[in-house]
């Protein structure tokens, strides 16, 4: 079961996006957090939503649980494809990531 408290980082709520068309596959983002990301049969890695189920819509965003913050920056530094996003819900700037 996922923890539902979000991440507020200066008062912001955060979320995470993939971009699908760089993911490499390797699976990384999996292994760090496995409670927000997954790979689906195609290969490529997606965000789960906050039950649980995987969002397979491209570019598709999920909150960043607070007690996965760190797990989800990790994910972002080390994946292969610069392709994991964090962004502020309220203005969409990114915080980590290859844009950030
Ligand atoms: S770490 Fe990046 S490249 Fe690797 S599976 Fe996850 S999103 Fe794709």
């Amino acid at each position: 079961m996922r923890v539902q408290q979000e991440v507020r980082a200066d008062g912001e709520t955060l979320e995470v996006w993939i971009d699908q068309d760089l993911c490499t596959g390797d699976g990384i983002c999996a292994q760090y957090a496995p409670e927000v990301f997954e790979l689906d049969i195609d290969g490529l890695a997606y965000v789960k939503g906050s039950d649980d189920e995987l969002l397979q819509d491209r570019g598709a965003t999920t909150p960043v649980p607070l007690p996965l913050l760190n797990d989800v920056v990790d994910s972002a530094k080390e994946c292969p494809g610069d392709c994991i996003h964090v962004r502020r819900v309220s203005d969409r700037v990114e915080i980590y990531g290859p844009d950030a």
